[in-house]
């Protein structure tokens, strides 16, 4: 069976290359899809190749086969009926489960070498210490990195809300207490591989509670990346603990990339990397939703047709994206109405945000749905400078990212967070369906301004109205 040691090694070469040209394909909208799935078939690749044992022999038993094909399949029939049910907007949630169960497969990996560890004992005193101690970080990230994620989706799922005891000055003592614990069983284990491994793994599974459980609001995102970032660490500790070296590799770049991710958002919500890291000691910004702050005392509001009179008067018009809008699924329906504007010389432009939307790039992918060109989509720093020459600003299903409180109120739980400032532009339109809150759960100051007004509806209901009345107006209709 010496004819496998070649196919093993070509196999997982070119798993590696599927997998270098996907992440290379994904960092462009228009190459994600297809990026995509040449990883998904490096993924596949590999776990083939792994079966093939290095001797260069199918060193699996029939029994052993049976096993994996049978758990392929119904993993694999999971995955495709939620990747299929799934809206767009609950996609937080399953990345969350997906970051859970990669938590829980390193565990489990690491959990069975432990405890049927290979007797031949090949590996020397400082193999075994290595082998040990991967064990104990794949056990204590894996096991943080499940209960965290299941936390963070109950959290998003509106399943759990913010216990009043994480709240106060307990929940330090609560996870370092749970910190020293799983400390204690990794010095046990990583001695000698057998002892302490309850302690670490209980201890681990309650520190992600801990941290996770005082996260809300507008850090939440940032927790899911940093989670996908350990779901990576753990996988790549795996790797070691198998002798894995695809492991070890497509596990670091997982890693490596959510934290670059997780530091990105960050950056974007004016949030320290290290406060998100520790559970939530961000005070006020933590809390999840449902605040209040006071009453509107100055709404206007006006109809698609007053709306459509303004627009065909504009010059430059931007719109702003949120998650009211895939809420809605009108990405297409807006992308008609642009077009008209398009057609009537108008420059339109699209501001995305950082965190519009309920997943990091979830505005972008929104758009691209529509085919709205790439290049009309401007970012946060670019597009905020432009505002005070816009006409119009058309606001679809956006809230949190779009309140001036953000940068006016000290006491807000926004404070902080880099918002698109519309209110500079001479004519703010908002659409949306009432008065509710966005997902931080406060009042929105942009909407009492004077030159803001309200367009209620769906948004879907009202760009087809305003559709309706562009034409009506012969918007767009050259000659
Ligand atoms: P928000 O959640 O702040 O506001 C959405 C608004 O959409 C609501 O006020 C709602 O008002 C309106 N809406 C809902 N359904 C419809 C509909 N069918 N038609 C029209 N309007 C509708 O959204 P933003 O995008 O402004 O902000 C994102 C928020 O989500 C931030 O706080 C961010 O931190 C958080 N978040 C972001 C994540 C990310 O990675 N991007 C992940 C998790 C959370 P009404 O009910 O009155 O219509």
């Amino acid at each position: 069976m010496t004819f496998i040691a070649p196919v093993k090694f070509a196999i997982d070469l070119l798993a590696v290359l599927l997998l270098a040209l996907g992440i290379k394909g994904l960092s462009k909208v228009r190459s994600a899809r297809e990026a995509n799935r040449l990883a998904a078939i490096a993924m596949i690749l590999a776990a083939f190749g792994v079966l093939l044992n290095s001797q260069g022999t199918i060193g699996i038993s029939i029994n052993s086969w049976i096993w994996i094909i049978c758990g392929t399949l119904i993993g694999g029939l999971l995955g495709a009926i939620t990747a299929k049910r799934v809206p767009m907007t609950a996609m937080p949630e399953v990345v969350a489960l997906f970051n859970g169960c990669g938590g829980m497969s390193s565990l489990l990996v690491a959990l069975g070498v432990a405890l049927f560890p290979s007797a031949d004992g090949s590996d020397g005193v400082v193999g075994e210490l290595i082998r040990n101690f991967s064990i104990v970080v794949s056990l204590f990230v894996g096991a943080i990195t499940f209960s965290g994620s299941i936390v963070a989706m109950a959290k998003l799922q509106g399943w759990l809300s913010t216990p009043s005891w994480t709240q106060s000055k307990a929940r330090h003592f609560f996870n370092i207490l749970c910190a020293v614990i799983a400390l204690i069983g990794g010095i046990y284990l990583s001695i000698d591989g057998q002892n302490g491994l309850f302690l670490i793994v209980v201890a681990s599974f309650l520190l992600g509670i801990g941290v996770t459980l005082p996260i809300g609001g507008a850090d939440m995102p940032v927790v899911i990346s940093l989670l996908n970032s350990y779901s990576g660490v753990a996988a790549a500790a795996a790797g070691f603990v198998v002798g894995s070296q695809l492991l070890i590799v497509a596990g670091a770049m997982v890693g490596a990339a959510g934290l670059i991710l997780t530091q990105v958002m960050c950056d974007g919500m004016n949030r320290s990397l290290v406060s998100v890291l520790f559970g939530g000691a961000l005070g006020a910004s933590s809390v999840a939703s449902g605040g209040g702050g006071g009453e509107y005392t100055n709404i206007t509001s006006c109809s698609p047709e007053e709306c459509a009179l303004t627009l065909e008067a504009a010059e430059r018009v931007v719109i702003v994206p949120g998650y009211g809008l895939a809420v809605a699924q009108a990405q297409h329906t807006l992308r008609e109405v642009t077009r008209v504007l398009e057609n009537a010389d108008i420059e339109v432009t699209y501001a995305i945000h950082p965190v519009a939307g309920r997943m990091p790039g979830h505005m972008n992918v929104l758009l691209a749905e529509a085919d709205v060109p790439y290049e009309q989509l401007k970012e946060m720093d670019v597009i905020n400078p432009e505002f005070p020459g816009t006409d119009v600003v058309l606001v679809l299903g956006a809230n949190d990212v779009v309140n001036p409180q953000a940068k006016n109120d000290q006491t807000s739980p926004l404070y902080g967070m880099p918002v698109l400032d519309v209110q500079e532009a001479r004519t703010v339109f908002v659409v949306k369906r009432g008065m509710s809150a966005g997902y931080s759960g406060i009042k929105n100051d942009l909407f009492d301004l004077q030159n803001t007004s309200m367009v209620f509806g769906d948004a879907k209901k009202v760009l087809g109205d305003l559709l309706l009345e562009l034409k009506e107006l012969g918007v767009g209709s050259k000659g």
